[in-house]
């Protein structure tokens, strides 16, 4: 089939690799930097813990997805440091990892189980013990080698399912039909979408993830999520570099605040958050910006119209070799 994917980020590129490998002539619209909008950066957390039982196995499949592509690519894609939760749905998510046979031990303070680098031990936590750091160079590397050659650097401008049930593209490139089309386009497919009369969420919300230093050490990943405070996200950002994001009131980073108030809101919160919980340098060593949208759990969302599918979502980088499978099946049928 001739099939056209917009959006070279994670998602659209593991579709188009699933895609060149199943044999199809694939068109990849990216109009920037391959893996370079949500994408971006060099780590992601990878995890089992979902509070949904049908997550937890997804997280396993992609996960054997990892290990496939780290076996191609001669490098590992997931360092296997764990991953810790604290916070309100503990419970929830151990009892759908115990539902789905994954691996994981709750702890307490004290235990020794724990390798975090904050101030005071949470009381009680959750490990994740197949969980990690994804190391997103490596991905993207290997997604760009196995699919740069589709790539096509246009912005999609629009989209049109004609009477005989194909796809028109207009990109600056000019006007282009596909049997099928992925849409994969991060914080453009809300409005792409509704040209070909997919409904997905148009919200967005700002957000920043800050990295401070920190001692070398195997730290594990932790996701931190309170009932009396904004939650948190932690990892290793590579050797002696802690990432963290959130901590932040969801008012503050409301898209109608704008980029720069939003960026100052979170960094003020982040910088806080660090001077009085963690032990690391409360310095800002490096940022990430993106567009996120507000109120979606975790998840993987997909709409179809005839010939079109959307993707949509947050926290996808975990799923990625199950999404690239799976959306390229969806949209080859
Ligand atoms: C700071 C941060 C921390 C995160 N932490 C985690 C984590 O710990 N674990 C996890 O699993 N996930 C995490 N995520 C989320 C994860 O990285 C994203 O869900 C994932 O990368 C989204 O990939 P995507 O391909 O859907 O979107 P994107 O990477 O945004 O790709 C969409 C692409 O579409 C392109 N595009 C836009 N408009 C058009 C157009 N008109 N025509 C053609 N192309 C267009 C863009 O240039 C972009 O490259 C985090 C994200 C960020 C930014």
């Amino acid at each position: 089939m001739k099939i056209a994917v917009v959006g070279g980020g994670v998602v659209g590129m593991s579709a188009t690799v699933a895609l060149l490998d199943a044999g199809h002539d694939v068109t990849c619209y990216e109009p920037g930097p391959i893996m370079g909008e949500r994408s971006v950066g060099s780590t992601r957390i990878f995890r089992f813990a979902h509070v949904e039982p049908e997550l937890v196995r997804l997280a396993g499949e992609a996960r054997r997805g990892f290990d496939r592509w780290s076996e191609l690519a001669g490098r590992p894609m997931v360092l296997p440091v764990e991953c810790v939760i604290t916070g309100s749905d503990l419970v929830e998510r151990a009892s759908a990892m115990a539902e789905v046979g994954a691996d994981f031990e709750v702890v307490r303070a004290g235990s020794g189980r724990l390798r975090l680098p904050v101030r005071e031990e949470p009381a009680v936590a959750l490990v994740d013990v197949g969980g990690g750091v994804v190391d997103v160079d490596a991905v993207r590397a290997f997604l760009t080698e196995r699919g740069g050659r589709a790539v096509v650097h246009e912005p999609v401008y629009r989209l049109d399912v004609t009477a005989g049930g194909a796809v028109a593209v207009t990109a600056p490139g000019g006007r282009t039909e596909f049997d099928a089309l992925l849409l994969a386009a991060g914080a453009a497919t809300a409005h792409l979408a509704a040209q070909v009369g997919i409904h997905v969420p148009p919200l967005l919300a700002h957000h920043l993830r800050c990295t401070f230093p920190v001692a070398d050490g195997e730290w594990q990943a932790w996701i931190d999520l309170p009932r009396d405070r904004p939650g948190t996200y932690q990892h290793l950002a590579g050797p002696g570099r802690w990432a963290v994001g959130s901590a932040v009131e969801a008012a503050e980073v409301a898209w109608e605040r704008g980029r720069d108030a939003a960026e100052a809101a979170s960094r003020t919160a982040l910088l806080e958050y660090a001077r009085t919980h963690l032990a690391v340098d409360p310095t800002i060593v490096d940022e990430i910006y993106c567009t996120t949208v507000p109120n979606l759990d975790d998840g993987v969302h997909v709409r179809r119209n005839g010939p079109v599918v959307a993707n949509y979502g947050v926290n996808l980088m975990k799923f990625a070799p199950v999404l690239g499978r799976d959306l390229a099946a969806a949209v080859s049928t």
